[in-house]
């Protein structure tokens, strides 16, 4: 039984003094302007539902600062981070994603949803095990305390034209379509693990492939996720292939709807945006990435007013804060627009609860009877978000709280941060540091 001081509960305006009772994991009664009982877990300051982090590559952790020098581009940063794909192994991948699902963990954040393609052995066979690094992944979110939907990502070939996978990439490839599913099909969902599917892109996965993976996810219920139009390059190559954008590609094949996810959604046409739009396809915004890999501003308001639900995720991890994700996607629309007031509060809070765990399958991201038991508490008494009681606390969380204001987060009913601190694991930075040594040793 947990007794928060504040909680948004949707609405306009936080609840005060809000009791939130919880029956195997799930909320099970949610009462306002109540008393707090004896021997419940006061949350001071405002909860929140838990935030979900719809796009992560978990490694990418470990180049976090590396390639700030120069004129880099997306595809110099790339080639770096291949360098890191190329070194891991399931010991050294597990020690990296623990470490970095507590970072997470500790900013906020509930559910993760991991876009995962390094399947195989570092000459491109499958292991044993032919999940064994992706089941890693799923226990080292698991032990942070985390959910997570493992995006399984279907990775086939090199560019737009079917050049064949070299080098690192060969530990993506699964050789077909089939193969890929046959090996998805021996992963089941667990109370803290969802199984999803990916199409990597439209340049990595060729257009006959597109449809069978879109039905294989329907048949099974599967969230599925896709990058797209990140880079003009892919655009430009999309079109000189099929005649058409990656976007009108993917709707001939099916692909989009309402449980699609459109990753990043950058480099538009109008006709995309109505596709994405009147198909109810999710768009995951990355915005700190985006920022990092200079790939451009989407246009999300237009897809929001299209019919788009709109999430977010920290996708290369160059920072892990979802509040700063969120009032990027509306504070990177006013330099480009000249104008404020893009998304109200409450949309860029709902794209980081109820709309982010719905793009990866879990019926949670909202303090009501039936959802999971899911929340995030943060402090109103820190540097960045004192006097958020005197005035609008959400919006002032939303636009001024850092992942570092975060108190208490509880997943399924269970305190795993509390205080600042995670319960099981203790301040992730010696195990990050060294889990990221070990990769580059
Ligand atoms: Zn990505």
């Amino acid at each position: 039984m947990f007794h928060a001081e504040q909680a948004w509960l949707g609405g306009a305006e936080p609840a005060s003094n809000v009791l939130i009772e919880v029956a195997d994991g799930v909320i099970s009664a949610v009462s306002e302007n109540a008393p707090a009982p004896a021997g419940a877990h006061r949350l001071a300051g405002l909860t929140l539902p838990g935030l979900s982090n719809t796009h992560s590559h978990v490694f990418h952790r470990a180049i976090r600062g590396h390639s700030q020098r120069g004129v880099a581009d997306f595809w110099s940063w790339r080639t770096l981070m291949y360098g890191v794909a190329e070194r891991l192994n399931p010991d050294t991948l597990y020690d990296l994603a623990r470490a970095t699902y507590t970072e997470m963990a500790l900013s906020g954040i509930t559910t993760v949803g991991e876009f995962f393609y390094v399947h195989h052995d570092r000459d491109g066979k499958r292991y044993g095990n032919p999940n064994e690094l992706g089941e890693a992944v799923v226990r080292a979110a698991n032990d942070a305390g985390l959910r997570i939907t493992l995006l399984d990502t279907c990775y086939l070939q090199a560019d737009v034209h079917g050049a064949p996978l070299d080098g690192v990439q060969r530990r993506f490839d699964d050789g077909s379509w089939e193969a890929w599913a046959e090996r998805v099909d021996q992963l089941t969902d667990t109370p803290t693990f969802r199984v999803g599917a990916a199409i990597h892109s439209v340049r990595a996965v060729p257009r006959s492939a597109m449809a069978p993976i879109a039905d294989y996810a329907a048949r099974r219920n599967l969230p599925l996720h896709v990058h797209l139009s990140e880079q003009p390059a892919e655009n430009e190559a999309c079109a000189e292939a099929y005649g058409m954008s990656p976007t009108e590609l993917l709707a001939a094949e099916g692909v989009l709807g309402d449980r699609t996810t459109a990753v990043h959604a950058t480099h538009l046409t109008e006709e995309d945006i109505r596709l994405l739009g009147s198909s109810g396809t999710t768009i995951s915004m990355c915005c700190t990435t985006e920022r990092d890999l200079a790939d451009g501003v989407g246009p999300a308001a237009r897809l929001a007013r299209a019919g788009s639900p709109i999430v977010v995720g920290s996708d290369a991890h160059m920072v892990i804060d979802l509040w700063e994700e969120a009032r990027a996607v509306e504070l990177d629309e006013r330099l480009i627009s000249g104008v404020r007031g893009h998304f109200s509060v409450q949309a860029l809070a709902a794209a980081l609860t109820s709309s982010g765990a719905a793009s990866l399958g879990w019926n949670a991201g909202r303090i009501e009877v039936g959802a999971l038991a899911d929340f995030v508490t943060v402090s109103l008494d820190s540097p960045r978000t004192a006097g958020a009681r005197v005035g609008e606390p959400l919006s002032h969380v939303i636009f001024a709280a850092t992942g570092s204001d975060v108190d208490t987060v509880v997943v399924g009913g269970n305190v795993v941060v509390e205080n600042g601190l995670h319960c099981a694991l203790g301040a992730p930075g010696p195990a990050l540091e060294s889990a990221i040594r070990n990769v580059f040793s």
